[in-house]
């Protein structure tokens, strides 16, 4: 079990938290930066279903852009290591 926190003015949620101290301490600091330090009617700490980042991780696919970002840093490596052994 999780919570988050949800701002209906901004229509955004925290992150999850263990903890529903956390979730609100979220809130406390959204309050401040988004809304100088006023509440937002309709704001709510909300319990979500916890989601592991192992089982999150097994639902990603890679996109075209992660595959071009991976090819670019391999080809930054490889370079890398060349250029340590020829200089
Ligand atoms: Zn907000």
């Amino acid at each position: 079990m999780a919570f988050t926190y949800q701002c209906p003015r901004c229509g955004t949620a925290s992150r999850p938290y263990f903890s529903r101290a956390g979730a609100e301490g979220h809130g406390v600091r959204h309050r401040l930066r988004r809304h100088d330090g006023d509440y937002p009617v309709g704001e709510r700490i909300q319990r979500i279903a916890w989601v592991s980042p192992v089982s999150r991780a097994a639902g990603w696919r890679p996109s075209g852009g992660d595959a071009v970002a991976a090819a670019v840093a391999g080809l930054l490596v490889v370079w890398s290591i060349w250029h340590a052994f020829t200089n």
